[in-house]
């Protein structure tokens, strides 16, 4: 079996450290990627710390992967030594359900395979993208334009999937008034996206400190949730709000800046529950709901999308040494506004 170098977490509470970890043999559909780069999510954080239950340890988060394809199984059609390819946060799903069947493999119903800390057909632990190589079933890789550095493409692997599906879902665009809630690693990517399919696009950040950001990356407005006058402001306003915030916030204050019919989609995924006030939905048939990622079908789309209307990730490229430190600033809030792990440095 292929090893690659990797960074691991030993537990829930330790620094991620140095390590090898084995690879599978490129099997017949299989392609063997040579990563390049790798995002930091933080999912990977939420994870790695056991926010959303026990994992096996020691564990290689990462599900940004942006690489080059260096080798393919003999029946593999859809990709080339030499690709420039994604994979994102699943690398299998039956195929077969009514779900994997629209396209939408990331509702299994049968679970897919996420890129790590999932149990494999093979029975083995997926090991994730803060690596020097992988080996992933091809229908699973995805193709990155020519126009797209590998850096920058990283992080639209979950980030970008994650906001685009449920904008396109929602039908963000021309006539809409759109709000995101928190400008981090997907709120940076909801804000470009929801600008370029033409909605009027509101930033609600804890402070105006991004401010300057959030208008350069497309926002039209950009308003303190912090200011309690903010809410009073924005009363009713919003057809859609896509809420990218890891940590626990008041939803039904939220809903009150909806419109009649609007709908409040939660992105973000803290381990705590969300409450509802029912009345902040029966006043006005209002909808709260939820989005994760998105299929491949759709996270092609994604990367043609941000091809076609310039977009990318905001990075800052970090060797993989700093991997503990960004996870600091991440918990922080201190990132702009996605932190990118150079593979190279692992070797
Ligand atoms: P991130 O880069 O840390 O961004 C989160 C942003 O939320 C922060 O930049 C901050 O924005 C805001 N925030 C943080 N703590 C807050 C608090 N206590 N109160 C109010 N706002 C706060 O994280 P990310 O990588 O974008 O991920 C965001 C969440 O989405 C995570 O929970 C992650 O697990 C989840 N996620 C879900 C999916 C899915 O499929 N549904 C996919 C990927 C990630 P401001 O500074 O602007 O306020
Ligand atoms: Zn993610």
């Amino acid at each position: 079996m292929p090893t690659a170098n990797a960074y691991a977490a030993p537990s829930a509470t330790e620094p991620l450290v140095p390590t090898t970890i084995e690879r599978r043999d490129t099997g017949p559909h299989d392609v063997l990627i040579e990563i390049k780069y790798a995002g930091i999510c933080h999912s990977d954080i939420h994870t790695v710390r056991g926010d959303w239950g026990p994992q096996q340890y020691p564990l290689t988060p990462g599900h940004e992967i942006a690489g080059i394809v260096t080798g393919i199984g003999s029946e593999v059609t859809r990709h080339k030594i030499g690709d420039r390819v994604g994979v994102g946060c699943m690398v299998n799903s039956c195929g077969e359900c009514t779900n994997c069947r629209k396209g939408e493999e990331q509702y299994c119903l049968a679970g897919m395979t996420g890129t790590y800390g999932a149990v494999d057909r093979d029975g083995t632990v997926t090991q994730g993208g803060y690596s020097t190589h992988v080996v992933v079933t091809e229908a699973f890789v995805v193709t990155i334009p020519d126009t797209l550095e590998l850096d920058v493409a990283a992080p639209l692997l979950c980030a970008g999937i994650t906001t685009y599906s449920p904008l396109r879902h929602w039908g963000a665009g021309p006539g809409k008034k759109v709000a995101i809630v928190g400008l981090g690693g997907l709120g940076h990517m909801a804000v470009q996206q929801a600008h370029a399919m033409g909605a009027d696009v509101t930033v609600l950040s804890q402070s105006l400190k991004k401010m300057e950001d959030g208008l350069r990356l497309g926002a039209d407005h950009y308003f303190a949730t912090s200011d309690p006058t903010t809410f009073e402001q924005l009363a009713g306003t919003f057809d859609l709000i896509v809420n990218t915030v890891s940590a626990p916030i008041d939803i039904s204050s939220y809903l009150q800046l909806l419109t009649l019919d609007g709908a409040l989609v939660n992105v973000g995924a803290p381990a705590e529950p969300l409450p509802v006030n029912a009345f902040s939905l029966i006043l006005g048939r209002r909808s709260f709901a939820g989005s994760m990622i998105g299929g491949i079908r759709e996270t092609q789309e994604m990367l043609d999308f941000c091809a076609e209307h310039h977009l990318g990730a905001e990075i800052e490229v970090i060797p993989a040494a700093k991997i503990n430190d960004a996870y600091e600033r991440v918990l922080a809030s201190d990132v702009r506004y996605r932190f990118v792990i150079d593979t190279s440095t692992m070797s």
